[in-house]
């Protein structure tokens, strides 16, 4: 989605030097920002101008982990550690910023609307949680009457739900701005309209180009969604990331009548209800297209009938950055010591662990094995030869 950027400390001089740049100031190149900056790294944030592929103003908002990590347990617990950590991330970035990022965390629900979709979300988590050390993660399959006691709201065609406490959301436009208030009152630099062109390795050194000249960094963090898939082979990184189009619809502000977050309807803390959301494989087209925005307005409309009295106010489309196994990149390079690459498609609900684990070990140098082996790039490699 083409978005607005931040305001940028770039009236000044900009210092050409820096400990890291980070290329790519989405969500996750800002928390990175903010925790490298926060642990005493001089930082440089480059990133696109208004109109750029950017994700992290057109996502849904959620702190998600129920159904995330079939295939890659650890990933369970990536999440899971994330969203322990989001409430003091979120009390951190306000006592700092002043910016409250609403996360709240009561539980979420993933609605159903027939027999065949409870039995086949049953059985997803049923195997999700049957791999090894995931025996912990609690979750529900919850039938009508059980859910009704919860959300009062739902109509008669709601079949049931699975629920799990662990998931949240939060107000995402409201954290892109703390982060990117933050990392700048931590003393990062952040240089919109700065695209990197080129990005070279010599003397220990990255040489970034832009079309404002050159930046000069001891580190590099590639955290630039679906452009990562270009910039990973200029410092020997295999980056394959693609685009996954989603389209979301939101209605008019309404009094509060949904507590919980659902996995496609959420009523935000401003009272707007989100309606999402769409899993294209459309290329790089980021349009809106109404036989896709018709299908979400008829299912939501099916779980909460009082959507039909509201009028829909927005509907856009955005870009997830998508590995072919769903799972995320984070690498450091062999080639290139020093340059590092983090990639997602949840990059709200993994924000707390961006801010405060990644950006910790790259301020120190490594990604530890034992935690970011599992998420290295060269997994595509086996599963490619097998
Ligand atoms: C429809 C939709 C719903 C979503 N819902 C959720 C959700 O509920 N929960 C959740 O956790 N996540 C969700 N996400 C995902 C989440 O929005 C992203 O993971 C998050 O925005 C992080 O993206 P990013 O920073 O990697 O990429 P982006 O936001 O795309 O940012 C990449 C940045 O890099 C810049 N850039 C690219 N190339 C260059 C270059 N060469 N030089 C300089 N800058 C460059 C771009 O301009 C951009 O600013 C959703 C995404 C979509 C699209």
């Amino acid at each position: 989605m083409a978005g607005s950027t931040h305001a940028a400390n770039s009236d000044k001089a900009v210092p050409r030097e820096f400990d890291v740049a980070v290329i790519g100031g989405g969500l996750v190149g800002s928390a990175l920002a903010w925790g490298l900056a926060r642990a005493g790294q001089r930082v440089a944030v480059l990133d696109e101008g208004d109109v750029a592929y950017r994700a992290s103003r057109g996502n849904f908002a959620l702190v998600w982990v129920q159904s995330k990590g079939l295939g890659m347990p650890q990933y369970a617990h990536w999440s899971a550690r994330s969203a322990d950590a989001w409430s003091g991330f979120a009390d951190t970035l306000k006592a700092q910023t002043g910016i409250d990022v609403s996360y709240e965390r009561p539980g979420g629900f993933h609605l159903v609307l027939s027999q065949r979709e409870y039995d086949t979300r049953k059985s997803l988590l049923e195997r999700l949680y049957a791999q090894p050390g995931l025996d912990g993660f609690d979750y529900a399959m919850l039938d009508h009457a059980e859910v009704k006691r919860r959300i009062p709201h739902i109509g008669p065609e709601v079949v049931g739900a699975s629920y799990s406490t662990r998931d949240g959301h939060c107000n995402s436009l409201r954290l892109f701005r703390a982060l990117n208030a933050g990392m700048q009152q931590h003393g990062a630099t952040y240089l919109s309209d700065h695209i990197v062109e080129r990005l070279d390795y010599a003397g220990r050194e990255f040489r970034l180009g832009t079309k404002h000249g050159e930046i000069r960094a001891g580190k590099v963090v590639l955290a630039a969604g679906i452009g990562n898939a270009r910039l990973g082979p200029m410092v020997g990184l295999h980056v394959p990331v693609r685009p996954q189009r989603g389209q979301l619809i939101v209605t008019e502000k309404t009094a509060p009548f949904l507590r919980y977050p659902v996995a496609t309807v959420r009523q935000t803390d401003e009272g707007g209800v989100m309606l999402g959301d769409s899993q294209e494989e459309a290329g790089f087209d980021p349009t809106v297209g109404t036989p896709v925005i018709a299908v979400l307005a008829d299912r939501a409309l099916r779980m909460f009938p009082q959507l039909g009295s509201l009028n829909i106010v927005r509907t856009w489309a955005a870009l997830r950055v998508m590995t072919q196994d769903g799972f995320p990149i984070y690498e450091q390079s062999a080639s290139c010591p020093g340059a590092f690459v983090a990639t997602c498609h949840s990059g709200v609900t993994l924000a707390a662990n961006h801010a405060l684990v990644v950006a910790p070990c790259i301020a120190q140098g490594a990604l530890p094995r034992d935690t970011f082996g599992v998420f290295s790039a060269r997994r595509f490699d086996v599963q490619a030869a097998a």
